[in-house]
């Protein structure tokens, strides 16, 4: 999404830390960090969203993602289907061993 803005490229000598020090580009805080995100159940598969449409949103980082309520709806039902799935075939060991 900001491949017209780089922080750095490979002619450097470390491009890692530069990344890591940047503090103009797109900045991907832990999710303990987030406002609305520390508490919430689904963190650990959310993470928060996509920092980049977060901020173009909100105008900051450190903020639940505009589209939470659509994690929180989805990510029950996946889990939900998921494991309807895996009872399916439980008790066929062939093809547990395949998914
Ligand atoms: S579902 Fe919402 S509150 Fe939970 S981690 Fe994602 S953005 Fe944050």
């Amino acid at each position: 999404m900001q491949i017209r803005q780089p922080v750095t490229d490979i002619r450097v000598d470390d491009p890692l830390a530069v990344l890591r020090a940047d503090q103009t580009g797109v900045q991907n805080i832990s999710i303990e960090e987030k406002e609305g995100c520390k508490t919430c159940e689904w963190k650990y598969w959310c993470a928060g969203g996509c920092p980049l449409e977060t901020y173009r949103v909100t105008g900051r980082y450190d903020v639940k993602s505009p589209n939470c309520n659509i994690y929180k709806a989805l990510f029950p039902e996946a889990l939900r289907l998921e494991g309807l799935r895996l009872l399916k075939y439980a008790d066929d060991p062939e093809v547990a061993m395949k998914i």
